[in-house]
């Protein structure tokens, strides 16, 4: 178990969502780190605790793991937006008596508060969209893996200006519009009111710095659209359905890490092998008079053709089994071909064959 929610929060493993929730109120005012007194590492851990505790599914998942499997800690803000960040149920914190801009005596700021429970604004990095792709591999290459090359139009650091905006050589100024702080404040009207908000800065996108001169290239936006080829290697076995992450291959933002690259795989059908697993079945239909005496068949595999021998007397639905021509399931080793055999009775016999099954009726065959 990595760190107990319950000590952090002093409530016991019974404690009702009531008691959660006050608990957190407490502490929240308590450690908030732009009260006197804050503590920012205790707040954050406070915070934390909430994100979990306070969430039925993830409260019970702590309980049972001691760990919280469905989306982390409840505060990654994915996708590029602060307010995208998920496990937080705002309506319930901001309804709480008590807990408002200045009832308590003292004036701490509510974007300050949101922003820290969302990932931070302050410290947030900001991160460029994910881009998903879909691409279809043939039977064999998804037994044996591939590399594709995929030819994307997406947003990419501009390559002139290394994703900063300013011209190359240009000198970093203060901005004028949050005096170099990354911050403006604003009033915005909200339940309890108007309430003094800070937000980052549009200007400077809360970098507090801009460029005395843009870069011409993306004209400061530190971005392009481009198209971009990128090359996907498929690993041997790869299964229909399965995806391919690539970090940091998605859109780039500015200021921010770019998105990740997530590529669906698609296996077109075989017409003669199904997938099992790490082994591949076939049928083989055999003429009757083969599976009464045994004879040998070529049979298409994916590494070539293979001869196989049909013993004497074999049954439909008998299996065949050619070890190592299935699928690789690490470097030495692979699965099966499984041959499964059917008869192929005939549906029309020649006079002489039908006498010859007769003579065989009356051998009791
Ligand atoms: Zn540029
Ligand atoms: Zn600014």
């Amino acid at each position: 178990m990595s760190k107990n929610y319950y000590e952090l929060l002093g409530i016991t493993k019974n404690a009702s969502p009531e008691d959660v929730k006050k608990a957190f109120r407490t502490l929240a005012h308590k450690y908030h780190p732009d009260k006197k007194g804050g503590d920012e590492a205790r707040f954050k851990e406070v915070n934390e605790a909430y994100g979990v505790l306070s969430d039925d599914k993830k409260r019970a998942e702590y309980d049972a793991y001691g760990r919280v499997f469905s989306g982390g800690n409840g505060f990654s803000a994915e996708g590029g937006s602060a307010s995208d960040g998920e496990g937080f149920d705002f309506s319930n914190f901001a309804q709480g008596q008590g807990f408002n801009g200045n009832a308590n005596g003292f004036e701490f700021d509510l974007g300050d508060i949101f922003s820290d429970f969302f990932g931070g604004q302050r410290e947030r990095v900001r991160r460029g969209r994910d881009v998903s792709v879909d691409i279809e591999l043939s039977f064999s290459e998804s037994i044996f893996g591939t590399e594709r090359r995929m030819l994307l139009n997406k947003t990419s650091t501009c390559e002139v200006c290394k994703g900063n905006g300013a011209k190359p050589g240009a000198k970093m100024e203060t901005c004028k519009t949050c005096n170099g702080n990354g911050k403006v404040r604003e009033n915005r009207r909200s339940i309890f009111g108007s309430v003094q908000t800070t937000k980052a800065c549009d200007a400077c996108e809360g970098r507090g710095q801009m460029p005395s001169e843009k870069c011409a290239s993306c004209h400061g936006a530190g971005i392009t659209r481009k198209q971009e080829e990128i090359m996907v290697r498929a690993p041997a076995g790869i299964e229909d359905g399965e995806v391919i992450r690539l970090g940091g291959a998605g859109e780039a933002i500015r200021g921010g890490t770019s998105g990740d690259l997530y590529v669906k795989i698609h296996v077109t059908k075989h017409l003669l092998f199904k997938r099992e697993g790490t082994n591949l079945v076939m049928d083989l239909p055999v003429k009757l008079s083969s599976a009464l005496l045994g004879d040998e068949y070529t049979i298409e595999t994916l590494d070539g053709n293979v001869i196989v021998k049909i013993p004497e007397g074999i049954k439909p639905g008998e299996m065949l089994r050619l070890r190592g021509k299935g699928v690789p399931i690490d470097r030495t080793r692979r699965g099966d071909l499984l041959i499964r055999i059917t008869i192929d009775i005939p549906t029309k016999l020649s006079k002489e064959a039908k006498k010859l099954v007769e003579e065989l009726k009356r051998q009791g065959i």
